[in-house]
């Protein structure tokens, strides 16, 4: 019986990787993937564990029934657990977006996309909390998506999330800017990684690539998701707050320009991050296509405090109204 389901659940992920943990001396991410494939698989896979362990996992494993469970309480609980481990090894390019951006982007994707059925594309899909966030909050739509990244033990926990909620994901573990094998997407959400983008070579393919040194990253990430969404699809990025500042940013916007209408622009409330300069925004764009014109004005707010919830849903009347104010 499921009592506090996200608690319950986490106490079931958390237990078993740390006996996994001190057994397979390993990392606790790496064991939390371990375990996500036992339950995931319902049977225990790693071989070298010694008959105690087995017996407790297992005891462990019975007590649950992930089909007691909805989707967002498996992801909650999952991400729980990432957490846990994130803490222990500090990675800062590898962050979990938060929930709250994640609803947001989730309430967005909803709103613009009104297809009944549709592919959605991460590029930079980390764990899969952004993705799967946004896929649990498509309301009566079916949704198939790609997710790509390029650190193994992030797309390894991505994909068992995916799994243990049953989402059908495709999963590329390689670097979302070399040539991308996939199936135009009908939109794109990601958290984008922000800085240099160390290879040269690549980067030349790109129309925003710098002049002079490397090229910003988040600039090729968002010409490679235009390339690999279909005419008139959306695209919802975490974008850095100074973006629109930088020596590369005049390249950035004639790009954008040429290629797609900007739909708004939220800035994230301040007392989120660390300083100014680690602030960021959620930027709305709609590729170019037959057909698509550009909004009658695009949409720019300053979110409040996400805790604040009738502030929040303030500005979801407002984004409500500009939408049929300017896209109907
Ligand atoms: N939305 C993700 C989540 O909820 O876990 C977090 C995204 S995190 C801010 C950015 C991700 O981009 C990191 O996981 C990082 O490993 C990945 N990344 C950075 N450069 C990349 C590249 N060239 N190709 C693919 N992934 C990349």
């Amino acid at each position: 019986m499921k009592i506090v389901p996200v608690e319950d659940l986490f106490t079931i992920f958390n237990e078993t990787a740390t006996i996994m943990q001190e057994e397979l001396q390993c990392t606790y991410l790496e064991a939390l993937a371990e375990t996500g494939e036992n339950l995931f698989h319902e049977s225990i896979l790693q071989e070298e564990l010694s008959e105690l362990t087995v017996k407790r996992l297992k005891k462990s494993y019975e007590s649950v029934n992930l089909s007691d469970y909805t989707k967002e309480e498996i992801r909650k609980s999952f991400q729980l657990s990432i957490l846990k481990g994130m803490k222990e090894n500090v990675q800062p390019n590898h962050q979990m977006t938060p929930d709250a951006v994640g609803m947001l982007i989730g309430y967005l994707v909803d709103k613009f996309v009104q297809k009944k059925s549709f592919r959605l594309l991460d590029p930079a899909v980390g764990t899969g909390n952004l993705l799967t966030t946004v896929m649990n909050h498509q309301k009566d739509k079916t949704v198939e998506a790609t997710g790509v990244e390029i650190d193994d033990l992030l797309i390894k926990l991505a994909y068992i999330n995916a799994n243990l909620q049953e989402h059908p994901i495709q999963f590329f573990n390689q670097d979302s800017l070399e040539p991308l094998f996939i199936e135009a997407a009908d939109a794109v959400v990601s958290d984008l990684p922000i800085g240099y983008y160390p290879n040269d070579v690549r980067s030349a393919e790109y129309k925003l690539k710098a002049d002079e040194g490397h090229s910003y990253s988040h600039h090729l990430f968002i010409e490679q998701s235009i390339n690999h969404v279909k005419p008139g699809g959306y695209l919802f990025f975490i974008i850095p707050n100074g973006m629109f500042e930088s020596e590369q940013a005049p390249k950035l916007h004639e790009y954008l320009k040429e290629n797609a209408y900007i739909q708004g622009l939220m800035q994230l409330p301040l007392t989120m991050f660390k300083n100014e300069k680690a602030a960021k925004s959620i930027f709305v764009l709609q590729k170019k296509g037959e057909g698509v014109t550009p909004p009658k004005q695009a949409l720019l707010v300053n979110l409040p405090s996400l805790s604040k919830t009738t502030e929040v849903e303030k500005i979801l009347k407002k984004v409500d109204a500009w939408y049929k104010e300017s896209k109907q």
